[in-house]
C-alpha cells in the first residue's frame, strides 16, 4: 500500500522509534503515547483492520496475540497492561494498516468507555 503510513514505516521511508521487528511483524512506540508504555504491533503485509482479516490469518494474529504480552513484559508491564484494536469509523481507528495499541506503565488505567 503505497501511502499507507505504517506501510512506510514497514518500508523504513519514515522513521519509527522501534522495539521488535521479525520477518512478519513490526513493533515501533506510539508517537503519541496516551500512557508511559504505549507502542503499537502490526503486520507488515498490509491488513485495512480487524474487519479485513481472513482464515489465511489466523497463524499470523496468533503470532501477534502471543508476542504482545511478552514486548510488555519486556517493557516494564509486570502487573498487566491494555490491548486495544481500533476498528473502522465506530471504533476510531485513524489508521488502516491493523494494529495492536499496547498501552500500560501506570498503576492502573483509566476505565472503559462509558454509557451515555
Ligand atoms: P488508531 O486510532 O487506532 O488508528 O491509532 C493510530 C495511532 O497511530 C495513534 O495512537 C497515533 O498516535 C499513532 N501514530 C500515527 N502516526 C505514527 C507514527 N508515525 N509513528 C508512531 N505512531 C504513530
Ligand atoms: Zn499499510
Amino acid at each position: 500500500m503505497e501511502n499507507c503510513i505504517f506501510c512506510k514505516i514497514v518500508r523504513r521511508e519514515i522513521p519509527s522509534d522501534k522495539i521488535y521487528e521479525d520477518e512478519n511483524l513490526l513493533a515501533f512506540n506510539d508517537i503519541k503515547p496516551a500512557a508511559p508504555i504505549h507502542f503499537l504491533l502490526i503486520p507488515k503485509r498490509h491488513i485495512d483492520s480487524l474487519s479485513d482479516v481472513q482464515d489465511i490469518h489466523q497463524s499470523l494474529l496468533g503470532k501477534m496475540l502471543l508476542l504482545a504480552p511478552q514486548l510488555a513484559k519486556d517493557r516494564g508491564c509486570e502487573n498487566g497492561f491494555r490491548t486495544i484494536i481500533n476498528t473502522g469509523p465506530v471504533g476510531g481507528q485513524e489508521i488502516f494498516h491493523l494494529h495492536f495499541h499496547i498501552i500500560g506503565g501506570r498503576d492502573r488505567l483509566p476505565g472503559m468507555i462509558h454509557s451515555g
